[in-house]
């Protein structure tokens, strides 16, 4: 059989350039809270994400933690249930009812028209996720948060060097979240950011993520550790320098499974929109009724010939064995249909367009 492809593989600086990186700390000895490293990457993700505060973490899960602490959240959050079970986690962890919204139909992104009529006296913040790169409604969800005074995290772990109208979308909501694992598009093998307009809203997230410590004599906030390390933010310089050139070589490969797939009849393609810039992190499809097989048949079928796509994501989460107990009749008509339909393919800097075809090839031969 051919090689096999995976869904994804993490991209790599040089084993040179990475050891040049982190030479210093053979002198230093400093490997982690917040030294030389961590700082430096601190103003190179100010620049690359055009915003005036952020605090390095552990994880993109952390990010989101931090943060809801850190907003001092309680009550009920509104939020989606197509996204990585890490934002329902989030919000479960810290007391939280989430309480789902269902999702639109052609971005997969929560639903704003619809979101409204969720709202009740105990609800303290909406919780959107800007999934597989695709801007939410971040106008109209700006204006329901004023009028009920909510606040408003992005889960933005999808969107690293996504432009909307020509800016960077770190800058929407009361802070918006990165995950910088190993999988996504930049990383820093694990780690996360929490982006913010507010100095002292990321103090305190940096006191959280520190075990809320304030300085040698005080502990202000009952925090946790969820520092960056000086490994993980030396490798996030190294695969920052190389960001452009990771997007324009997955730009290619998008663009050649869009010319590829647009033709073929019940395979629906990720939304394009004039107004935003992807960052072609990932490529989902929907397998829809016209095409001969459905999606489970289809993952099944990339599988024998060594493709290794992904429901990603599936199952929703108030479906998931730890939440369906909880979550028994919930009205979530789009997010299941997609979910049920969605299959996200191999996608990562350097997969070759002989790759694509050979997996557009099996597609397309579904149809004899
Ligand atoms: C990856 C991811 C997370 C969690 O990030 P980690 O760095 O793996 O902790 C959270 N939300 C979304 C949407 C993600 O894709």
């Amino acid at each position: 059989m051919d090689k096999k492809i995976f869904v994804t593989r993490s991209s790599m600086p040089s084993q040179e350039e990475y050891m040049k990186e982190i030479e210093d700390l053979w002198n230093s000895h400093w490997l982690t809270n917040m030294g030389a490293h961590h700082e430096k990457l601190k103003k190179e993700l100010k620049d690359y994400l055009q915003i005036p505060e952020i605090a390095l973490v552990s994880s993109g899960h952390m990010a989101l933690e931090t943060a809801i602490q850190a907003l001092e959240l309680t009550g009920e959050v509104i939020t989606t249930p197509f996204t990585f079970v890490s934002t329902t986690h989030a919000l479960v962890r810290n007391g939280i009812q989430p309480v789902y919204c269902d999702i639109r139909e052609d971005d997969y992104t929560i639903d704003a028209d619809k979101m409204e009529s969720l709202i009740t006296d105990k609800t303290t913040a909406i919780l959107p996720v800007h999934v597989y790169g695709n801007v939410c409604q971040v106008e109209k969800i700006e204006e329901i948060a004023k009028k009920y005074e909510l606040k408003v995290i992005y889960d933005a772990s999808h969107a690293f060097g996504v432009k909307y109208k020509g800016k960077a979308l770190a800058g929407y909501g009361d802070v918006a979240t990165f995950s910088f694992h190993a999988t996504k598009i930049f990383h820093t093998v694990e780690g996360g950011a929490v982006c913010s307009h507010d100095s002292s809203l990321n103090e305190k997230i940096h006191r959280i993520k520190n075990f809320g410590i304030l300085d040698e004599e005080h502990v202000q906030e009952i925090g946790m550790n969820a520092k960056m390390n000086e490994l993980q933010a030396a490798m996030g310089s190294c695969n920052l320098r190389h960001i452009e050139q990771e997007i324009s070589q997955r730009r290619n490969i998008y663009l050649e499974y869009r010319k590829c797939l647009e033709p073929c009849v019940g395979i629906r393609l990720n939304r394009k929109r004039e107004d935003v810039e992807t960052n072609c992190a990932y490529f989902p499809i929907i397998v829809e009724d016209e095409f001969p097989m459905d999606r489970d048949s289809l993952y099944d079928h990339l599988k024998a010939n060594g493709i290794y796509a992904r429901k990603y994501f599936y199952p929703l989460i108030p479906k998931m064995d730890c939440y369906q107990k909880i979550y028994k009749n919930i009205n979530l008509p789009v997010a299941e249909n997609i979910a049920r339909r969605v299959l996200t393919l191999p996608l990562f800097g350097e997969m070759s367009l002989e790759d694509v075809h050979r997996i557009c090839d099996i597609i397309m031969k579904c149809y004899k």
